[in-house]
């Protein structure tokens, strides 16, 4: 497959754009996230967390603005795009975001702003709910088996952009997945693992007790089933296919976002033997 043909979302693109302007080089940076990473020894993922975190926090930032900006002055009052030469001042006036990157950036942002205005047809939503139906799928974020007849108001079976579709993320077939409406309600709009409340510390740190899950909450299990591409870090097996549970890299240490990872219930319990044989 070419470059080309690979689809990305406009809030894809406009995220790795911000994200080449304010690169983060960590074999020449001395911030203070550098530092802090080392206080932890997070072998420079902290430090990328945290970059990534941000990364999203302006991209989040600008396509709200062009939202707000697009909302004010698209209307009869105002002569046909004048809101675009409004977002374009937005950046001038309003931000100092490299002027030689402006216009990129305003063309990005105008494509988040269709892609936003362009809804899923009911016809395709009934279309992936019967293939998903037909071929069992599960929730693609958490595994479980959704409702189909709809009644179940947790359940569900939702068409969820992978991509938020607030964020910039289209109706391209390649970001649309089936998964239930807790799912998609929790998952909110973040564009990735970074977005989410990362470091709500799990207090139970006994392997394998129900405590542990229950203790977890949806927004954290949500946030390492995105970091870990939802699907077994080791077979790839995707939660549409089968519930994925957590496991810590260092058992030594804490139940925390950086040291837990999502798998099948095969190598769950393969790591879960070696950790008993070991203790
Ligand atoms: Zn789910
Ligand atoms: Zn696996």
């Amino acid at each position: 497959m070419t470059e080309e043909l690979v689809f990305r979302n406009p809030g894809e693109k406009l995220r790795d754009l911000l994200g080449s302007i304010f690169a983060y080089d960590p074999t020449t940076e001395n911030s203070v996230f550098s530092r802090m990473d080392e206080a932890v020894l997070a072998n420079g993922e902290l430090a990328l967390l945290a970059h990534s975190s941000l990364v999203s926090y302006l991209t989040r930032r600008l396509i709200t603005a062009a939202e707000y900006i697009k909302r004010k002055y698209n209307n009869e009052g105002y002569p046909d795009g004048f809101y675009i030469q409004k977002i374009r001042d937005y950046l001038i006036e309003q931000t100092r975001l490299p002027s030689d990157q402006r216009e990129k950036i305003l063309a990005m942002l105008l494509e988040c702003l269709s892609a936003r205005s362009r809804k899923v047809p009911v016809k395709t939503k009934q279309r992936m709910r019967t293939i998903a139906q037909k071929d069992g799928l599960k929730c693609y974020i958490c595994g479980c088996d959704m409702d189909f007849s709809l009644r179940d108001e947790y359940l569900a079976a939702i068409i969820e952009h992978v991509w938020p579709n607030s964020m910039g993320g289209d109706r391209h077939e390649t970001n649309l997945r089936v998964s239930c409406k807790k799912c998609s309600d929790n998952k909110h709009n973040y564009m990735e693992s970074s977005d989410f409340h990362y470091e709500e510390i799990c207090l139970v740190d006994e392997e394998g007790s129900e405590d542990f899950n229950k203790k977890l909450t949806r927004q954290h299990k949500i946030a390492v089933w995105t970091k870990s591409g939802y699907s077994c870090i080791l077979c790839g097996k995707p939660a549409s296919e089968g519930t994925l549970g957590f496991a810590r890299r260092n058992i030594n240490d804490n139940w925390h976002f950086l040291n837990m990872d999502a798998y099948c219930d095969e190598h769950l319990a393969q790591i879960n033997s070696l950790v008993r044989d070991n203790s």
